[in-house]
């Protein structure tokens, strides 16, 4: 299928490694220019490298710096001539008790899981509506529609984020401007962080990384964990023509982890 995005112009955030490096390859296959973004310059650029040597790749632009400051978005934003697609992403908050967290630890995950993406939403929508297209991924977490205890910063900061898109997504000047909005939930996908968030609690428990994730593994009914190209894949099909009917939903991809109905 030809998505019918060649030649536009995609910010991908936090992109050098895992799911935003899933999502960037995705649309550069596609022919898409791409704008990525990471905090460590190096792997930045070799990501950018390898994503110049895809099929089909059209322009590929590193911006290294942090998204979840002003400074980090503005750099971003100045590297893309226009935004049609926008893909929101960024470090997840770290794992933890709530009884140990403060003021700053919740002012922290909220500033990089929900005002972050509402900023860059800000800062791009109203031009897409005006050019009469646009796509604006967020990629939350499974943990917005089946809490994770330990991940408590995640789960409230990214409801945040989805309540608001809720409302914003059906707003009649965007919606009706053939601009969509909406929230790609991953389940368990084999990255730096999904083994990094292992590390420590399997340590405690004497085993191996792998050891640790194996009962996880075992309880997806996909019996694995996702891999970032075909979390890239989704997200490229949302940002598609085709997609221009689909706005203000939460679109798990978790291998069948979630256990509900709906
Ligand atoms: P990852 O650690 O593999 O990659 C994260 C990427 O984000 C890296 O390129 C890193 O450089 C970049 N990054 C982190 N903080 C940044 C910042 N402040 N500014 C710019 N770039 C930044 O992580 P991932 O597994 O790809 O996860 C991506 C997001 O999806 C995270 O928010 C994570 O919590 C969430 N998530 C992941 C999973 C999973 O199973 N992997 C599940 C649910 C939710």
């Amino acid at each position: 299928m030809d998505l019918g995005i060649a030649g536009k112009w995609a910010l991908v955030c936090a992109a050098s490694k895992g799911l935003g490096k899933g999502c960037a390859a995705a649309l550069v296959r596609e022919g898409v220019n791409v704008v990525i973004t990471a905090r460590g310059a190096e792997a930045l650029q070799a990501t950018a490298a390898e994503l110049r040597a895809l099929p089909g790749a059209a322009e590929v632009r590193a911006v290294a710096g942090d998204i979840t400051t002003a400074d980090g978005r503005a750099a971003a934003l100045a590297a893309c001539p226009q935004v049609d697609l926008l893909v929101n992403n960024a470090g997840g908050p770290p794992p933890g008790d709530f009884r140990d967290w403060d003021r700053d630890a919740w002012i922290k995950a909220v500033d990089a899981n929900m005002l972050t993406p509402i900023e860059l939403i800000k800062a791009t929508v109203d031009g897409m509506a005006a050019r009469g297209f646009g796509r604006v991924v967020n990629i939350t977490s499974g943990a917005v529609k089946a809490p994770i205890d330990f991940l408590g910063l995640s789960n409230g900061a990214r409801s945040g984020l989805t309540g608001f898109v809720a409302g914003l997504a059906r707003q009649p000047r965007l919606a009706g401007a053939n601009v969509t909005i909406n929230n790609l939930l991953p389940g368990a996908f084999d990255t730096d962080r999904l083994r990094g968030t292992a590390v420590a609690p399997a340590a405690k428990a004497g085993k191996t990384v792998d050891e640790f994730l194996e009962p996880r593994r075992q309880a997806i009914p996909a019996r694995r964990f996702g891999a970032a190209d075909e979390f890239g894949a989704v997200c490229a099909f949302l940002c598609s023509v085709h997609a221009g009917y689909l706005t203000g939903q939460n679109i798990l991809v978790d291998g069948g982890a979630y256990p509900g109905t709906f």
